[in-house]
């Protein structure tokens, strides 16, 4: 089956890009989403619950996405590392730490259905697989290739509020798989599509989406409105306000998308709406929109004389994504990012082992502008070199697109040059 996202517009039979599913007539859908620092105590579920019935008494059928309890799944993969660790191989098998993480998120709906039937509401949790999350059978990175939610609409119909586990959901070859990190939005966006919900909001410890991380750059600008592609550039980059797979979504279905705080959430509080053309998008302007950084990558250096389909079959052979890949008689490079690879260690001993003359330099991270037009001309690339030449960060791959301008640098120069180029390209 094709790798995309599709809905039950796709089972209707359907086979072009996906849209959302049209609206049913009667009461409107909203999905909410609650991230790890939104459910972290049975207090701040509690709270969760008043703004969930909140919702509910508006009028509106409401469907709840939750993540796992505070930092759980950091937790529990720091438990299977352990568990590892008296192997050879060290690195945990994918498919049992899908077992593992997804009981995370399964605490935390099974709280919130009981904080909110203890308000005297009807509520119902469902896991990813009872919710008719549909995957590939990538495990720790699945994709997303259905969604049907029919449980979830008899309950709306039986008039319960029903809260889904986020981050899972099932392959065809019924195991139970998780969706990435950060991966609930993306189950809370992919369902929102295929309710046809009104829209879906994404509450979390900050009140929308900002020029840069607002714990990194302390004068980050708060953007009330963004364009999808703008987003999802930026969540490719590594900022996790919302993660990328979810802003695809969004892209493809027409699902505004409001992010929230959850602790700060009164009349007149900051929000950013998110739609597939933000008011102004269409204008041909250069403009830098937000600073982004992703720790934890790889750069690998091909020399000249491998050839890239030998490196393209050992990717494949070992599952691992790659980005900005260039490739020519000279050698290449390209960048893997590790958010998603529980098994580096196996995965890098095999690549030395199939592609010996390939280099791999550890402890990078990326930094980048994102923006639109940003290679229209020679100028944000040379104001890009400079701000970091002058700070002596010396980039060990420097990539320039229409829509992003990024940098490898030592994970220690990441602060600073997100400050910098903040300085230089938003705050000016
Ligand atoms: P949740 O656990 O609710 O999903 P996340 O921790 O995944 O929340 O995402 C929220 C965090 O994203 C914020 O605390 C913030 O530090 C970080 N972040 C990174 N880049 C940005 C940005 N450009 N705008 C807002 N927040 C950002
Ligand atoms: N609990 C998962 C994670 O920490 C998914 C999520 O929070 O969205 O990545
Ligand atoms: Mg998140």
């Amino acid at each position: 089956m094709a790798e995309q996202p599709p809905n039950r517009v796709q089972q209707e039979g359907s086979p072009c890009e996906p849209v959302a599913s049209p609206a049913k007539p009667g009461r409107p859908i909203i999905v909410q989403k609650y991230g790890g620092s939104s459910v972290a105590d049975v207090d701040r579920i509690g709270k969760v619950a008043e703004r969930v019935v909140a919702a509910k008494r508006a009028g509106n059928d409401v469907v709840v996405v939750v993540s796992a309890m505070g930092k759980t799944t950091d937790g529990l993969l720091a438990l299977a590392r352990q568990a590892a660790s008296a192997g050879a191989a060290a690195d945990p098998p994918r498919r049992e730490l899908d077992m593992l993480l997804s009981t995370g998120e399964r605490v935390s709906m099974a709280l919130l259905s009981i904080a909110i039937q203890a308000r005297g509401f009807e509520a119902i949790s469902f896991t990813g697989s009872q919710s008719g999350i549909l995957t590939n059978d990538r495990h720790f990175d699945a994709r997303i290739i259905e969604v049907r939610p029919f449980r979830i609409e008899d309950e709306l119909e039986r008039g319960r509020i029903v809260i889904v586990a986020g981050y899972q959901g099932m392959s065809y070859r019924r195991e139970i798989t998780t969706l990435g990190r950060g991966g609930s939005d993306t189950t809370a966006v992919a369902l929102a599509a295929a309710l046809g919900a009104e829209r879906c909001e994404i509450y979390s410890d900050v009140d929308g989406v900002y020029s840069a991380d607002p714990r990194v750059v302390p004068d980050a600008r708060h953007l009330p409105e963004l364009d999808c592609a703008v987003l999802q550039e930026m969540a490719e980059c590594g900022a996790k306000v919302v993660c990328a797979q979810a802003v695809e979504w969004a892209r493809r279905s027409g699902v505004a998308l409001y992010a929230r705080s959850t602790f700060d959430a009164g009349p007149g509080a900051r929000e950013t709406v998110v739609r597939r053309f933000a008011p102004g998008s269409a204008s041909s302007t250069i403009s830098a929109r937000a600073i982004v950084a992703e720790g934890n990558v790889v750069l690998a250096r091909a020399p000249g004389g491998l050839r890239l389909d030998e490196l393209l079959r050992a990717a494949g052979e070992l599952g691992l994504c790659f980005r900005d890949l260039s490739f020519g008689h000279g050698g290449g490079a390209f960048v893997i990012p590790l958010l998603n690879v529980p098994d580096w260690h196996g995965a890098r001993r095999k690549l030395a082992a199939l592609l010996p003359s390939l280099e791999l330099v550890e402890g990078l991270a990326a930094v980048s502008v994102v923006g639109d037009g940003l290679t229209a001309t020679a100028e944000p690339l040379a104001r890009f070199v400079e701000v970091l030449g002058r700070a002596a960060i010396a980039p060990r791959l420097t990539v320039a697109g229409p829509l992003r301008l990024s940098a490898l640098v030592d994970a220690a120069a990441i602060a600073p040059a997100q400050r910098l180029l903040h300085a230089s390209f938003v705050a000016t």
